[in-house]
């Protein structure tokens, strides 16, 4: 996903988030790859230094304007950007270990595991889901 800066700066007070120069590198970098941005490459993408980036980073995805994919060690931007993400939400990505493709998938299984989890009285604080595999081009 491709964005103007004026579209980054955007996205960055819908989220309540400062406008700041290396917020605005961050998220102009990885709407400018098209798959997920590796740390490494974003770290030396950049102009700014590593613990900058970082914090950069962890903002970003606090706010939930993007997601960190742990196996990956990469980042994609939320597909889901005009939802609330106050309350958090369930992320379930489907990652082709062929092609690299990353998707995001919207699923009712979320309603259930909200269920289940609040059944269990379990305060959630990292809902991700990563399932590898190949997609329908490489399977
Ligand atoms: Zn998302
Ligand atoms: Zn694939």
């Amino acid at each position: 996903m491709k964005l103007s800066r004026a579209q980054c700066q955007t996205v960055l007070e819908s989220h309540h988030l400062k406008v700041t120069e290396p917020r605005l590198m961050v998220l102009e970098f990885i709407g400018a790859q098209s798959g997920p941005s590796k740390a490494y490459d974003i770290i030396h993408g950049l102009t700014v230094n590593p613990p900058t980036v970082y914090r950069a980073l962890a903002s970003l995805t606090e706010a939930g304007i993007i997601h960190r994919i742990e196996s990956l060690n990469a980042y994609v931007f939320c597909l889901h950007l005009d939802h609330d993400h106050s309350e958090g939400h369930e992320i379930f990505f489907t990652i082709c270990d062929d092609c690299g493709r990353v998707d995001e998938i919207d699923h009712d299984l979320k309603t259930n595991l909200r269920a289940v989890l609040k059944a269990r009285n379990f305060h959630a604080k990292r809902r991700i889901f990563e399932i590898h595999g190949a997609c329908s081009s490489c399977a």
